[in-house]
């Protein structure tokens, strides 16, 4: 069944459901939030300006036109209604877009840290990774600039100091796309609460990449791996999915070179020039010892 041949009232229906679900797991407050369907070539249902997406009716909806000029509705449409149009301008298999403020996902776009560290098989297989839009003023055209450079290749972005940004074939695909971001970014920070990633490497990476032909996921753009671990400044215009992953022929985890972590005696061996942590206590039976050996 295609878009076109869903009443409706049920589209309105499921945008409610949608945010009801938004509200429900804390991804928005207040009247933060918002989400559109294209249900027609030209044509947009969105949600309302000024209103809790927790608390929804699907007479609210406001039908817009690709310009976003207002066809049917008794209210305003979402004020990020610029960021949705330029999402569907720049990608015609899009049909619904979600933005919200999941707190953790929101945590790493303040951070200014991109979830982009293979880290989990099924992110590296659905979303590949998730990059951080540019920061820009709220309802400006900012917004959908900073969008534009990145949503060709990605069906996820944080948005730098403000939210997350999701896209799919439905409004659901989209939804759950933010739960798939905001769980990333939940497993991500206590992984580093706990010292730091493990990475896939990318020889698995690529296993992981076939696999999405496998399953026939659809994904907007291929991955491409990033040794250096250092960050690719500055992208314009992204046009594969910057996932970064250790090559370490033969390992399919690698402690994170970045994170200067070890992992225990027993993972890893100090190389030559790292440094080392010893109590007093440790460094006085060291000494004590090379006397020792000294008489
Ligand atoms: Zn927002």
């Amino acid at each position: 069944m295609t878009m076109a041949d869903v009443p409706l009232d049920q589209l309105k229906s499921d945008i409610v459901e949608v945010g009801r679900r938004l509200y429900e797991r804390g991804f928005v407050a207040s009247n933060d939030g918002n989400i559109t369907i294209r249900f027609a070539e030209d044509r947009l249902l969105t949600t309302p300006k000024s209103v809790s997406k927790g608390f929804m009716t699907p007479e609210m909806m406001v039908v817009v036109d690709l310009d976003g000029k207002k066809v049917s509705g008794t209210r305003d449409a979402s004020s990020e209604l610029k960021m949705h149009l330029e999402v569907y301008r720049q990608r015609a298999d899009v049909k619904a877009v979600v933005h919200a403020h999941p707190a953790l996902a929101t945590g790493f776009a303040v951070a200014g840290i991109p979830l982009d560290r293979a880290v989990l098989a099924e992110v590296i297989c659905t979303l590949g990774s998730i990059p951080i839009a540019e920061y820009a003023t709220p309802s400006t055209q900012e917004l959908p600039n900073a969008v534009r450079q990145y949503i060709k290749a990605h069906d996820g972005l944080l948005l730098a100091n403000h939210g997350a940004l999701t896209v799919g074939a439905d409004v659901f695909s989209a939804y759950y796309k933010m739960e798939t971001i905001e769980h990333f970014a939940k497993i991500s920070l206590t992984a580093r609460l706990l010292g730091g990633e493990r990475l896939i490497s990318q020889e698995e990476v690529l296993r992981l990449q076939s696999l999405r032909g496998l399953y026939g996921i659809a994904s907007p753009a291929p991955i491409c791996l990033d040794d250096d671990m250092t960050g690719s400044g500055g992208v314009v215009d992204a046009t594969c999915q910057v996932v970064r992953s250790p090559d370490a022929p033969g390992s399919r985890l690698v402690p994170d070179p970045a994170s200067g972590v070890a992992f225990g005696p027993r993972d890893r061996t100090a190389g030559a020039d790292e440094e080392i942590r010893l109590t007093y206590r440790e460094l006085a039976a060291l000494i004590e010892d090379a006397v020792q050996k000294l008489r």
